[in-house]
């Protein structure tokens, strides 16, 4: 039996996803270290600190404007996932995040 989307209760924010209960839509992290973030970050902790801060001033300040200008939010953060496809996480803090995502 298939539900419908009318009649999954709209309450509830919790939905499965391959068999797992997800209370959040996710991403895979551009600082390529396996680690999955919510949507509305850019990376995880330890990616994001690796960013330059120039790179890191310009995201955060487009993001504040993103309403207003969103295109200027899009270029900032494709600036940024181009640092981090040059500049990928090393296998050793990837197998530190790795032990630190846990189960
Ligand atoms: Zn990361």
């Amino acid at each position: 039996m298939r539900w419908s989307s009318e009649s999954r209760p709209a309450r509830s924010r919790w939905y499965p996803v391959r068999g797992r209960l997800m209370a959040e839509r996710r991403h895979n992290c551009p600082g390529r270290c396996g680690r999955t973030v919510p949507l509305h970050l850019l990376a995880c902790g330890p990616c994001w600190w690796r960013l330059p801060d120039d790179l890191k001033s310009a995201v955060n300040l487009a993001y504040k404007s993103r309403r207003t200008n969103p295109i200027g939010h899009r270029h900032a953060v494709q600036d940024a996932c181009q640092w981090y496809s040059q500049n990928p996480a090393t296998p050793r803090s990837s197998a530190v995040a790795g032990s630190v995502e846990g189960a």
